[in-house]
């Protein structure tokens, strides 16, 4: 039986889930972790690291390596690394295809099919781009379905009996979603769901970043432009000091130098920050949460009392002025009996074991809802003036998918043969303010006078895509949708893309581990004193020349030297846990540092 996992293609992480003996359970990467930083370096030999490895050499090379490019789905722009450039869709096709290689290693089976997660505030454009990226590693998207959508699977498959009715909170890295949707009878019905797809976890360590340097008087995005090795060292420093203000009330970050080095006991390169400093330096972002939660309830005709549980998903729900917030808003304290960072996936993989009809779900049904209202332009008439730029709704967000729905229009002149239909995405009146998805060009309208009719036709699928279909009745011709926002790739771009991937070899694996060791030892160059600097050097030298020359006796022993050393130094290293996920004492605290 071929397996179809489930895959939470995240902004900051990702993991991947399949469903077994009657569970969804998390797949672990080499590492043994289930989370897998969206973080890929490409290196001088061309190699592909994707990863924690690659999250670690964005410290020390951040020229090459991106992150955070799930931010860029759908939008057709490019990154350069080293001497190519890369897509969103491409960067993430390699993520991807890195989950499904640890997928086959676990499954001791070739994997080929997934569902996989998207935001539920993805737009079409973003949604295809995520498709892309799935056929681009090999994979055949058989689902896409909503995050929150997922979470909201993962609770009602563990509690299916009771009729509820729930609200899901989820913050991730860069995107906020809010759904409201109602268990009963073990069908889940999504009812209602709104949301920000530039809006995340990683929105509030760029703002801690920003007060910090406004403290000196500094602006983050002129030092990033001077010195991007001190900015992405700052913000690793706040984002661990994000996490320790959940158990501190104050904790202190480390300012680098223009190197992105940080001195352990210079107390001048150091600030101190509060929790209600972080609240101040974090403010307006709070803000914006309110707006998609309150329509949200509005869509569902909901009040905060009416809910039975608010859920928190997302590793950015963690943060305390967050959970803070849903407790004053709904008056009651959230719920997170799922781990929030793994419950898109394992949703994910509820939904490829429904797709495949595994009896461990009973008659378990689930029903979603197309977010955000659908149309095309119209002309409205003003006297015996017509004045566009006005949007006709034809799908209404919040109506359950999959849906078709049909309008007719009509020509506005005398023997107009052409009408042109501008397709868009959004809530506002005018379509200045919402998103155009496209263009359909109807052509071959019969002469007559004005009024003559065309028929339009929106259809969106479970997966979220719309198609656009015209129909002129007096003909019968019909017309389809031509993609104006040309980012989504033709079959032959496709094929390009595809081969273009391939012949990108991922790093070996044991290589991986290695060049993450390398890379840790690397940073503490810069952070320990001259002395300690020499011996240090040495070992690394030793090290990355046995690397270098794959020699594999040479690389065991200088290895063991090179750790051997760190502990000397008093760094401990943990294999494969990142120098991002510890929780080191305050500053100057090196022995508590990994
Ligand atoms: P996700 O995309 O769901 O993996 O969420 C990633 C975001 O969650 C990042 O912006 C992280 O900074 C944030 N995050 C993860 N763990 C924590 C934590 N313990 N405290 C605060 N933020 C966290």
């Amino acid at each position: 039986m071929t397996e179809i996992v489930g895959i939470d293609l995240g902004t900051t992480n990702s993991l991947c889930a399949v469903f077994r003996d009657g569970q969804p359970q998390l797949i672990p990467n080499p590492h043994g972790e289930f989370l897998t930083p969206s973080v890929v370096g490409i290196l001088e030999n061309g190699q592909v690291v994707v990863g924690a490895p690659a999250r670690e050499l964005r410290i020390t090379r951040p020229e090459r390596c991106r992150a955070t490019f799930k931010r860029d789905m759908g939008s057709g722009r490019q990154v350069l690394i080293g001497r190519q450039t890369f897509s969103a869709v491409e960067l993430s096709s390699l993520v991807l295809r890195s989950l499904k290689e640890d997928a086959e290693s676990f499954l001791k089976q070739p994997v080929h099919e997934a569902v996989i997660t998207v935001p539920a505030y993805f737009n079409d454009l973003q949604r295809k781009a995520t498709r892309q990226a799935g056929e681009m590693a090999g994979l055949r998207v058989r689902r896409i379905i909503n995050e929150p959508t997922a979470a909201a699977l993962t609770y009602g498959f563990h509690d299916r009996t009771s009729d509820k009715k729930l609200l899901v909170i989820d913050l991730g890295g860069g995107t906020f979603d809010v759904t409201l949707m109602e268990v009963f009878d073990g069908t889940l019905e999504i009812i209602s769901t709104a949301g920000e797809s530039h809006l995340g976890g990683e929105d509030f360590t760029d703002a801690l970043a920003a007060s910090v340097l406004r403290g000196r008087n500094l602006d983050l995005e002129v030092v990033e432009d001077e010195s991007p090795l001190l900015v992405s060292r700052l913000r690793q420093e706040c984002e661990q000091a994000k996490r320790r203000l959940q158990t501190k009330e104050e904790v202190w970050i480390r300012i680098p130098d223009r190197k992105g080095h940080v001195g352990d006991n210079d107390p001048h390169s150091a600030v101190r920050v509060t929790r209600e400093g972080f609240i101040q330096a974090t403010k307006s972002l709070m803000e914006r949460l309110k707006e998609p939660i309150r329509r949200v309830l509005r869509d569902g005709q909901s009040g905060p009392g009416d809910l039975d549980e608010v859920i928190l998903v997302g590793g950015a729900t963690r943060m305390l002025v967050l959970r803070q917030f849903v407790t004053d808003f709904f008056q009651r304290e959230p719920q997170c009996r799922h781990n929030p960072d793994e419950v898109v996936a394992l949703g994910a993989a509820v939904q490829a074991a429904l797709m495949a009809d595994d009896p461990a779900l009973g008659d378990m049904v689930m029903t979603d809802v197309c977010p955000f209202t659908l149309g095309v332009e119209i002309c409205r008439r003003f006297g015996d003036r017509h004045n566009d730029g006005y949007f006709s709704p034809i799908i209404h967000r919040n109506t359950t998918i999959p849906v078709s729905r049909e309008e007719a229009y009509f020509t506005i002149e005398p023997n107009q043969d052409e009408v042109m239909f501008n397709i868009y995405q959004g809530e506002g009146r005018k379509v200045k303010d919402n998103l155009k998805l496209g263009e359909l060009r109807v052509k071959g309208v019969p002469p007559g006078p004005a009024g003559q009719q065309v028929n339009v036709r929106f259809t969106y699928d479970l997966n979220g895509l719309l198609e656009v279909e015209a129909r002129v009745p007096q003909t019968g011709k019909m017309f389809k949708t031509l993609l104006v926002n040309n980012v989504s790739l033709t079959g032959a771009e496709l094929q390009a893309a595809i081969a273009r991937m391939q012949a990108l070899k991922s790093c070996p694996r044991d290589e991986v581990a290695n060049r993450q060791l390398l890379l840790f030892a690397e940073k503490l160059v810069g952070e320990v004193n001259k002395e300690e600097r020499r011996g240090l050097e040495q070992a690394l030298d030793q090290f990355e020349q046995a690397l270098d020359e794959r020699d594999r006796g040479q690389f065991q022993h200088t290895r063991q030297g090179l750790l051997l050393v760190l502990e000397s130094l008093g760094f401990r290293y943990e294999e494969n846990r990142g120098y991002e996920d510890h929780d080191a004492g305050d500053h100057g605290d090196k022995k508590t540092d990994k």
